[in-house]
């Protein structure tokens, strides 16, 4: 019937963690509307992400319809870390492999077509390759799904606008105070050349899309969010929606909780820093052992994940992932103080949890969300791609963290007493305090904004009225 159409929606993420992460969570808030949701990856990498999931219950994930399809074979050894530019390069190859999913993708939305009177594809921005036959159907459309800050994507498309009309934007939008100067710079970029032709292909495909969404919140980055509906709105009619956060803010108690609460329910209110680098980096051997020692220096309490980056596929090669070595006799020593992961831990339950004050972090989207959300400060270690700028919103723009590792000097080694200095100030100091205070603050404000009648929620409102229009 006219009035109410049959929608389906179809998610194309990109196979990597922080982008799968995000994906499945924004299909599990639409199919909270009641509306059919079909996700369409690699059969791996899906997999993988399902067991990685948290805050779910068994019931929620059936309600997605998955489709695993079959990447080609590709090459995928260890990531050889160039210190002055650190992008996982092994990652490039599994993208390119992933473009190799558009003819499965283009006959389920095909499939689909036939079914529903509106196909709506959300693609990741960098899947644009994939989706480029959507406009070939009379009932799809596309919305590219932004896996970033907006404020870095803010600043990425600042680049690209020409010199007079950045003038006259700043002028009309007093600019000035929102743009930390020295950040407008190549230097904060980190993409090697071959990553960002990869990017550039794909968003030379992106002029047929509706609508962009975000993984973020106005209550975070209302401003920039404005920002970019202002430059585009001259190019463009497009939509541009805040959906998140994506991942939920209240989280309930496992039934087979992870070992590690068990150490953190003893432990004082905000008192442990939680260290983790996500999932697309390791560090060298002497930053790890560095690290170790800093951590150990600082006084505080801490429960540090420390695992290889993810090779290609984690199941098919087992105990063969890189396990990084620490002295011996470390973790006995520590063993009241703090606590080594293996495994892959349960971040946002840890960053739930009442033990937990503080985050050191490699900066990635997700993990800036999930501390934002929880309320926890940050202290900032970016490694690569959006990584730099998120340290920058973190540290200067919200200021609700610091930086442990300034970017301009990233191939240097951190030693452990500037680690120590930094845990400490995070943790116990005046200043740390006030971040403190403000990170919670935040927190606050985002998750009422999910709750019904926040902006975040209403916002999600439109978005499913406009698809179902
Ligand atoms: N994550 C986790 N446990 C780990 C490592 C990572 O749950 O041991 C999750 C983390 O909560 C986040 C995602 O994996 O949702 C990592 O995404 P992010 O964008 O922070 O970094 P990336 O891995 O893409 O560099």
């Amino acid at each position: 019937n006219k009035e109410h159409p049959q929608v389906v929606v179809v998610m194309v993420p990109l196979p990597a963690q922080g982008h799968l992460n995000q994906l499945l969570h924004l299909s599990h808030l639409i199919t909270t509307y009641g509306i059919p949701v079909h996700f369409a990856g690699s059969s791996t990498h899906n997999r993988q992400a399902k067991l990685r999931l948290q805050g779910w219950d068994t019931e929620t994930l059936t309600k997605i319809h998955f489709h695993d399809f079959e990447l080609p074979p590709y090459d995928s050894t260890s990531p050889k870390i160039d210190l002055s530019c650190p992008f996982p390069q092994h990652l490039l190859p599994l993208f390119e492999a992933s473009t190799h999913l558009r003819d499965p993708v283009s006959q389920l939305l095909q499939q689909l077509s036939g079914k529903f009177d509106r196909v709506v594809v959300i693609h990741d921005v960098i899947m644009a390759y994939v989706v480029q036959d959507v406009k070939l159907l009379p009932n799809a459309e596309a919305y590219t799904f932004n896996p970033i800050s907006a404020f870095t994507t803010f600043l990425q498309t600042w680049e690209t606008i020409p010199e007079n009309y950045k003038l006259h934007f700043q002028l009309q939008h007093s600019t000035t105070d929102i743009i930390p100067k020295d950040i407008l710079t190549d230097a904060y970029r980190c993409m090697s050349k071959e990553m960002l032709e990869f990017a550039m292909n794909q968003f030379k495909l992106l002029g047929f899309k509706s609508g962009w969404l975000y993984n973020t919140s106005r209550v975070i980055e209302g401003r920039y969010l404005q920002l970019l509906e202002t430059i585009h709105s001259t190019k463009e009619e497009t939509k541009h929606f805040a959906l998140g956060p994506f991942s939920p803010v209240v989280i309930e108690s496992a039934e087979n909780r992870h070992h590690s609460f068990k150490w953190l329910d003893e432990q004082e209110k905000d008192s442990v820093i939680y260290v983790s680098f996500g999932s697309t980096v390791s560090l060298r051997g002497d930053q790890i052992e560095e690290l170790a020692k800093g951590l150990e220096e600082s006084g505080e309490k801490f429960i540090w994940v420390l695992r290889g980056a993810d090779p290609n596929d984690v199941f098919a090669q087992g105990d063969q992932v890189t396990r990084p070595h620490l002295q011996q006799g470390y973790e006995e020593r520590v063993k009241d103080r703090g606590i080594v992961l293996r495994d892959w831990a349960p971040q946002l339950e840890i960053l739930a949890h009442p033990s937990v004050g503080g985050f050191m972090s490699h900066c990635g989207w997700n993990s800036c969300m999930e501390s934002i959300s929880m309320g926890v400060p940050i202290a900032a270690w970016p490694m690569h791609s959006d990584q730099p700028r998120n340290a920058i919103l973190i540290s200067e723009v919200l200021r609700i963290g610091m930086v442990v590792k300034d970017w301009a000097r990233r191939s240097e080694l951190v030693t452990s007493s500037t680690i120590a200095n930094v845990v400490k100030a995070l943790m116990a100091s005046e200043e740390g305090k006030e971040m403190k205070e403000r990170a919670a603050k935040l927190g606050e404000g985002v998750r009422e904004s999910v709750a019904q009648g926040g902006v975040a929620s209403l916002e999600r409102d439109d978005f499913i009225a406009y698809i179902t229009r």
